[in-house]
């Protein structure tokens, strides 16, 4: 999932009960009819087990309605507004707390293949292999942008693409297949061949791979 503004991930709420940093946590889903549409996609909780305004929650509610719950201190990004959650258990919300530090990795993998997508337009007159590989070897990616990637690797003739192809292990058969099937006629078009031994780029006359010394046989 993400969030049509990132940059609230970024926000740091101060529980003013307990002064602990609120935790960031993904909206419950919603039903219609039992109030928690708060129109946001994420949540500041305070989920400090020892807030006052927690632990003293379990009391009042018991008291005053002869429930077994609680409250937890929370917050809507950009906003200072404190809201009550009620909650039936200690774990409420635990489970929901977003990993900032994942969330980062992937809003910037996401930002890279929305670029990789539009460079993929220009990739062949600006002879740019870049947004080529990115896609073809981002697992996570489309796999229809993937494939329009694989369709232009054999026009861009680029060599260096081959050892970023070959250290990758593809999910789609598909890819892998036609990677195979394009990687000889880059090879051959350069006057190349891989070394079965080691695997090295070697010239295709070559008798006797460089890198390894095994004997070649000549194409
Ligand atoms: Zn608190
Ligand atoms: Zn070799």
């Amino acid at each position: 999932m993400l969030y049509s503004d990132p940059t609230y991930l970024e926000e740091v709420h101060i529980c003013p009960y307990c002064k602990q940093k609120m935790s960031c946590c993904e909206a419950p889903p919603m039903h219609i009819g039992d109030g928690l549409g708060w129109g946001s996609e994420i949540l500041f909780i305070c989920l400090n087990d020892t807030c006052s305004l927690y632990v003293e929650g379990w009391k009042n509610i018991e008291e005053k309605y002869n429930h077994h719950a609680s409250y937890r201190h929370m917050e809507l990004p950009g906003s200072k507004e404190g809201n009550l959650m009620m909650v039936m258990s200690k774990d409420a919300f635990t489970g929901s707390v977003i990993d900032l530090e994942a969330r980062k990795k992937q809003d910037e993998r996401y930002r890279k293949e929305q670029q990789a997508i539009k460079d993929l337009v220009t990739c062949i007159e600006k002879k740019n292999l870049e947004p080529v590989l990115f896609l073809l070897l981002d697992e996570a990616a489309n796999l229809s942008d993937r494939k329009k990637a694989l369709s232009y690797l054999l026009e861009l003739n680029d060599l260096s693409c081959i050892d970023p192809i070959r250290n990758h292990t593809f999910r789609h058969s598909e890819l892998e297949m036609g990677c195979n099937q394009i990687i000889p006629i880059l090879l051959k078009a350069h006057y190349k061949k891989e070394c079965p031994h080691c695997s090295e780029i070697v010239k295709a006359q070559a008798k006797k791979c460089p890198h390894c010394k095994e004997t070649l046989e000549t194409t």
